[in-house]
């Protein structure tokens, strides 16, 4: 991973065109932080969040009143957003297509906030072939008895396990309460495969160390354990995307770390909207450099 590939780089910063409207308006009350500010941390952020959020199927979260009034989760929209959020018809279960959005530069991301969303979620797979996954996340949920030390030692653990089976694996804060770890796959298999591949590793943790690790959604048997969240990974789920502001108080953010620093970062949600200028210099480090990028198959195909 010497060699950081092109579109792995920041994408150029450019000055948006997308008006923002009621920049005054009080997103996050605890804070007073306002759209406006929640705009310029994504103008200012888009050269490092693009590479990783463009041309994938994404939803949002959009609380147009501000956080902790009414928001919600949207995954369709048909031309609302304006010319620079784009569509995708994607096949449906039931054989039918939907439209899903998609961005792929600055003004995207911006039209965006205009249309009040704060998070930004992303498919595992990119929009010119989104039968292929090209990245499994393990996220890690923890019980809310445990601490993030416990997180912590679940992602590195987890790391090693994926480096035994051959698999560089990054990780990433939330912005909540865990770390989702992260493979970037090269495309070849399938989400059936993908999942499946994603469940077993999965319940195999939990069988390894069921004191530590469940595998299973079910919230009673995720006490004092750490849920090993396999479901990101199935056709037409989402995770959020790095560097995507969170609906949560304090604005945190979905931060990219390094496994070098991960001993000394003290909660998945270090960082906020604040420290827009801190992750913008942080990315030039070296251990983050190339973050998430790396040619390497699912095992077995
Ligand atoms: P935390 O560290 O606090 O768990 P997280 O982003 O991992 O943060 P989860 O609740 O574990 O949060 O993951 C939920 C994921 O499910 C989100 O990242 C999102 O992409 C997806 N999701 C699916 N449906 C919804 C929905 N209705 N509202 C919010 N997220 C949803
Ligand atoms: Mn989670
Ligand atoms: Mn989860």
């Amino acid at each position: 991973r010497d060699v950081v590939p092109e579109h792995a780089k920041p994408a150029p910063s450019s000055a948006s065109s997308v008006k923002i409207t009621s920049r005054e308006r009080v997103v996050f009350p605890e804070a007073k932080i306002t759209k406006g500010d929640l705009a310029d941390y994504y103008a200012a952020i888009a050269p490092l969040m693009i590479p990783q959020a463009a041309r994938r199927p994404i939803s949002l979260v959009r609380c147009p009143q501000g956080r902790g009034k009414a928001c919600f989760f949207q995954k369709h929209d048909s031309g609302s957003f304006g010319e620079h959020v784009h569509q995708i018809a994607i096949r449906e279960k039931d054989g039918g297509h939907e439209d899903y959005l998609y961005i792929d530069d600055n003004d995207g991301l911006l039209a965006c906030v205009q249309m009040g969303t704060i998070e930004f979620h992303g498919w595992a797979s990119q929009i010119d072939d989104v039968e292929q996954p090209d990245r499994m996340v393990f996220d890690l949920d923890p019980d809310e008895q445990l601490t993030f030390a416990d997180v912590k030692k679940a992602a590195l653990d987890i790391r090693g396990h994926l480096a035994d089976i051959g698999l560089v694996s990054f990780a990433m804060l939330t912005g909540g309460k865990g770390i989702h770890v992260i493979a970037p796959l090269d495309r070849g298999h399938d989400w059936d495969e993908h999942k499946g591949f994603a469940r077993h590793f999965a319940e195999a943790l939990a069988i390894a160390e069921p004191g530590r690790f469940v595998a299973t959604m079910s919230k009673a048997k995720r006490k004092g354990r750490i849920f090993i969240d396999w479901l990101r990974n199935q056709r037409g789920s989402t995770a959020v995307m790095p560097y995507s502001a969170r609906a949560r108080a304090h604005a945190p953010v979905a931060v990219p770390i390094s496994w070098e620093e991960l001993p000394s970062i003290d909660s998945a949600s270090h960082w906020t909207i604040d420290d827009c200028k801190d992750l913008l210099e942080r990315a030039a480090d070296p251990g983050l450099r190339g973050w998430c990028f790396a040619r390497q198959a699912l095992p077995g195909y």
